[in-house]
């Protein structure tokens, strides 16, 4: 599909409709902006553990996605491993 589109002055976009029902991105869905040789891509966010580079179990916290794992893992810094 080849669309043109004009950017605003304030350098938006209007993805077209078709385009977005067809890659499953709804008012309010995040997006992740991808620039190489070839152009610009726009795809879906899928959330990603900052740390490990895991999409499973992966939450957002203060703007930060993080893994259980990881999560986990920096909780027993917090802890002195008694159950007091
Ligand atoms: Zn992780």
């Amino acid at each position: 599909m080849l669309t043109h589109k004009k950017v605003t002055k304030s350098g938006g976009i209007t993805i077209p409709r078709a385009v977005r029902q067809g890659a499953g991105i709804l008012p309010g869905t995040a997006v992740d902006i991808i620039t190489d040789e070839a152009g610009i891509h726009i795809t879906k966010h899928v959330p990603t553990c900052f740390h490990c580079g895991s999409v499973d179990d992966v939450i957002s916290r203060f703007e930060i996605e993080i893994c259980k794992s990881c999560a986990e893992a920096l909780l027993e810094g917090f802890t002195d491993g008694t159950d007091e």
